[in-house]
């Protein structure tokens, strides 16, 4: 007999809309016990099924949604199936020539908490939750055999995962990745490090707002913030910008980037600039610096809803300093990866930097993430990156 978990009525609204998780304060009670990431059957107070989930004690998300069907219970073979169908989905990605992309995005993919990255021939993995952590062998052994890779890493090193109650692990689930390996898209080529770069190696949801961007770039003084590894510098500078000026406070990042340059043969026209981006920008105002195109590209400044108030002045400071430098007609790319922030805090915060600097913007383009990273309608979390290309006029 599997644990039932009863969830109160206020909880319900959100399941029914698409959202797939059950907080502490919506579960009325439990009957019976199960351990973190054991499968529980919803039900309501009238005890009617509402879905099969993973449970965790330990997590104030206490359940996350596996299947809806109480005819089909979540073992190994529903697993399997519900893998199948998201690298299915990838299928055209993979045709059109593209070395790297996401396989499986969690609770969007039905499989919450997994996250698994194709970088060539090889996969990283990372279990975010108790429940995928609790079948991530089993997700191992039928990549191995579905996909054959030669490698399958783990990068469960989020700092998430301590509010699961699980430790960071890292290591090999197969084989091992080389330090560095070559990954192809169409049209550039890039060097990520699966097992020591940043995220699992590469920003793969920015792929297809950095070939926009790069469409905007022809003939203009590019400056890439936050660059990491170079890719919106790299596509920008093989779409025809003049230069590109790549900061970032990570040398690691730029050593990087700088090889990602000149494997695509653009390093004479790319300067690299290892600050943080704050400064430089004030740095670059002192001097009267101008770029026709800026992207401004911030790593998760709101962590949490705890945070946003601060976040918020942050990326509002960074925007105006940036627009700054923008001359009349110059380009600003700019970008919130902050699942906390929402796309209207995130335009209000743009009003404001505008305001500061006294510019007046037009909006060119509405981004988000690509399709190998869906969000779930119904699940606001799950849309995290935002971005806005806007003109100077
Ligand atoms: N634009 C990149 C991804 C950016 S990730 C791409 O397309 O791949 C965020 C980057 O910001 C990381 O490389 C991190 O090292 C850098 N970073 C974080 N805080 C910074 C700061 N204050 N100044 C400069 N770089 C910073």
């Amino acid at each position: 007999m599997s644990c039932v978990v009863v969830v109160k009525k206020g909880g319900l609204k959100s399941l029914a809309q698409g959202h797939p998780w059950v907080y502490a304060q919506s579960v009325a009670r439990v009957e019976g016990r199960a351990r973190p990431g054991e499968v529980v059957r919803l039900v309501d107070a009238e005890d009617r099924f509402l879905a099969w989930a993973w449970f965790n004690p330990q997590s104030y998300i206490r359940a996350r949604l596996l299947e809806r069907r109480e005819e089909v219970e979540p073992d190994l073979a529903w697993l399997e199936r519900r893998l199948a169908e998201a690298v299915e989905r990838r299928r055209g990605l993979a045709e059109s020539g593209h070395g790297a992309y996401r396989l499986v995005n969690a609770e969007a993919d039905g499989l919450p908490g997994l996250i698994v990255d194709r970088y060539g021939p090889g996969l990283t993995l990372q279990a975010l939750s108790a429940g995928a952590e609790s079948v991530k062998h089993q997700v191992a052994g039928w990549l191995e055999t579905g996909l054959a890779p030669e490698w399958i890493w783990e990068r469960s090193d989020q700092e998430v995962r301590r509010l699961e109650g699980l430790e960071p692990a890292t290591g090999p689930l197969l084989g091992r990745p080389p330090e560095r390996l070559r990954v192809d898209e169409p049209g550039c080529a890039y060097w990520v490090e699966p097992a020591a770069g940043q995220k699992t190696g590469f920003f793969l949801d920015q792929r297809e707002n950095r070939r926009l961007v790069a469409g905007m770039a022809a003939g203009r003084d590019m400056l890439d913030c936050f660059c990491y590894s170079g890719g919106f510098a790299l596509r920008g500078l093989l779409a025809g910008a003049a230069r590109a000026t790549l900061v970032d406070s990570s040398a690691q990042a730029l050593a990087l980037a700088q090889e990602n340059l000149a494997l695509n043969g653009v390093r004479e026209r790319a300067q690299l600039v290892r600050a943080n981006v704050f400064n430089q920008l004030r740095a670059y105002r002192d001097e009267g610096r101008r770029f026709g195109l800026i992207v401004l590209d911030p790593p998760k400044l709101a962590p949490n809803r705890a945070s946003l108030a601060k976040a918020a002045r942050a990326y509002k400071d960074v925007n105006m300093m940036a627009l700054r430098l923008l001359p009349l007609g110059g380009l600003l790319a700019t970008f919130s990866c902050s699942a906390a922030m929402d796309r209207q805090s995130f335009w209000e915060v743009l009003t404001w930097a505008a305001e500061d600097a006294g510019a007046r913007l037009q909006v060119l383009h509405q981004l988000s993430q690509p399709a190998d990273h869906p969000a779930l309608l119904g699940f606001a979390e799950s849309q995290y990156l935002k971005g806005l290309v806007l003109r100077r006029l």
